[in-house]
């Protein structure tokens, strides 16, 4: 197969100009332009005025809560969190959060969504997304205050082992956060991620009240939260996040930080020499009125910064794209289109342990493509995309055509 556009962005390399990516099987076998294409062989699919590019990539979310959606307004943080329990809590749970993974991870595929990393607390996800042809990361969630498993590092390990695995389908663990699994079942539970070469994830450093009950205030987080708290004697450990941090990850491979929103002065540097990925949910973040995110800082100290939706519990859609055109939008100062894209490709995939495989067009790696009407007079197609965050006109995963839009 051999797919032409007005422009291919590799995003590893230069746009091209009448641009040809081919494929082969499953993975990508030739990128360059229409004038080294080889004479005769293969039919040419033409997609005309589009762009195309690797399948985008969200670093984090929580397809689960797609049934909530539209349920919430802005919030702080721990108002939201709690309601959000009590209407998890309502009858049918299992069944519509089912339905909810499965429509969000079909949003996500009509979006150029072509891999997630997905976080489920009851591995929903991966029995649910086994038969959705979208590339993910199930994230198996360790709770230690929940009234489900898994909730200590054994309950995460025999939920981790059940999961079936297959080419789109890969594992990795998550303890939830460090104020709600303590610091002795994080390390336990990313020793499980090193044991089994997963990829991991956490919410790090999300609340200004997370930062200063590690610090040690006990009495930082809401009262319904610490009650919970005391019951299953989870305690300050009298760190800041990043010695917690380190204390946790110490001889485990980089991971994926969730949010990260609140970095203390010298944290950058500490992550950077780590190798850990730090996500960034930008219209999540706006919903829940923290400060500006430090994601400038951290990609100036050379961490990596991805982007993810969270969920759309606390956002409009699952669009990654319109995650950047919020950034190029509405931030002062934002990256240029380029960096911005590299955000939902060849980082996001680094978030997930998964940069060997895609993120970026080149020859060997899986042929997981999007495609984006462009207008036809294009002269910067990553500015334009970015800026106009269009619907796809084509997505593939691994080769196989998923969405088919306006092909002609
Ligand atoms: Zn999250």
């Amino acid at each position: 197969m051999i797919l032409k556009a007005a422009w291919v962005l590799p995003i590893v390399g230069p746009p091209i100009r009448d641009g040809v990516v081919r494929v082969d099987g499953q993975r990508i076998a030739e990128v360059g332009s229409v004038a080294t294409l080889p004479p005769g062989g293969e039919a040419v699919t033409d997609l005309g005025a589009a762009v195309l590019l690797p399948g985008l990539i969200n670093a984090h979310t929580h397809l689960e809560l797609t049934c909530y959606a539209g349920r919430f307004g802005p919030a702080p943080f721990w108002d939201w969190l709690r309601r959000l329990a009590a209407l998890r809590a309502a009858r049918g749970q299992v069944e519509r959060e089912q339905q909810g993974v499965c429509d969000g991870a079909w949003q996500s595929l009509q979006a150029g969504v072509t891999c997630v990393g997905d976080i489920s607390r009851r591995s929903l996800n991966w029995q649910v997304l086994k038969s959705i042809p979208i590339r993910k990361v199930c994230y198996i969630e360790l709770l230690s205050l929940a009234d489900d498993p898994p909730r200590d590092p054994a309950e995460l390990r025999a939920a981790v082992e059940e999961v079936e695995e297959d080419e789109l389908l890969t594992a990795g663990i998550t303890p939830h956060a460090p104020y709600t699994v303590p610091a002795a079942q994080i390390q336990a539970a990313l020793a499980i991620a090193a044991e089994r070469k997963r990829p991991w994830c956490t919410h790090w450093a999300e609340t200004r009240e997370e930062r200063a009950f590690l610090l040690g205030d006990d009495r930082a987080l809401p009262g319904y939260l610490r009650d919970l708290l005391a019951q299953c004697q989870l305690r300050s450990p009298g760190l800041s996040a990043i010695d917690l941090l380190e204390r946790c990850a110490e001889g485990v491979h980089a991971g994926a930080l969730a949010h990260f929103n609140y970095a203390q002065p010298g944290d950058a540097e500490r992550l950077a020499a780590a190798g850990h990925t730090v996500v960034y949910c930008p219209r999540a973040h706006r919903f829940f009125g923290h400060p500006p995110h430090p994601y400038r800082e951290l990609m100036n100290t050379g961490v990596a910064v991805a982007v993810g939706t969270d969920s759309v519990a606390s956002n409009d859609s699952l669009a990654v794209l319109e995650e950047l055109r919020f950034m190029h939008r509405e931030l002062p100062d934002p990256p240029r289109a380029e960096a911005l894209l590299e955000m939902v490709t060849t980082r996001a995939a680094r978030a997930l342990g998964l940069h060997e495989q895609v993120g970026s067009l080149e020859p060997g790696k899986l042929a997981d493509l999007a495609a984006f009407p462009c207008p036809p007079d294009s002269v910067d197609p990553a500015s334009e995309l970015v800026s106009r965050a269009p619907a796809p006109v084509g997505v593939w995963v691994a080769g196989r055509p998923i969405i088919a839009g306006d092909i002609p």
